[in-house]
């Protein structure tokens, strides 16, 4: 009988639930790969931690006013509402987190490791066919989107028309 080897086990990080329940509010068309990346970061011991995937037009509207109208944070996001991938479920931000502590990719790049771990992370993502806006002039580190071979105004225009579109979940 092969034992069950409890130190290796042991030695996985263990899934946050808060993360899990993030990533099933995605697109069910993306569900299944982003937690398949999210639960294979884990084994790995890599610390991913999930931030954001969808979020409301009024959760947006609020990020939105960050470095505009509420001082002093700084801008956190480019998009109005309506017009940001997550407000649909098709986009993730993620970062790391140790031991409580998040850590951001301008933390994460002073460390080799941290570094390679969170290239080896957008890599899966644009493997699985995500796009991670390496070569956008809007290049956001710890952000990856999947339009489903749609643009985002189609994604909103069917939002709003309610036809083709799930509520909720988007073009499906
Ligand atoms: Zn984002």
């Amino acid at each position: 009988m092969v034992r069950e080897d409890k130190t290796r086990i042991s030695k996985f990080l263990k899934v946050e639930p808060e993360c899990v329940n993030k990533l099933n509010q995605l697109n069910p068309a993306l569900v299944s790969t982003a937690l398949d990346i999210y639960y294979r970061a884990r084994q790995a011991c890599i610390p991913m931690h999930i931030m954001w995937t969808r979020r409301t037009e009024e959760e947006q509207r609020i990020l939105y006013q960050f470095g505009r109208t509420i001082p002093p944070m700084g801008i956190i996001t480019t998009r109005k509402p309506g017009f940001s991938p997550h407000n649909y479920g098709l986009a993730i931000d993620f970062c790391f987190k140790k031991k409580d502590k998040l850590i951001t990719y301008e933390q994460a790049y002073k460390r080799r490791m941290y570094k390679e771990w969170w290239m080896a992370i957008v890599k899966e993502f644009m493997n699985a066919g995500w796009n991670a806006g390496m070569y956008d002039r809007e290049f956001q580190p710890g952000h990856v989107e999947n339009l489903l071979g749609k643009s985002i105004v189609e994604h909103r225009n069917a939002a709003q028309s309610k036809k083709t579109y799930i509520e909720g979940f988007g073009f499906v």
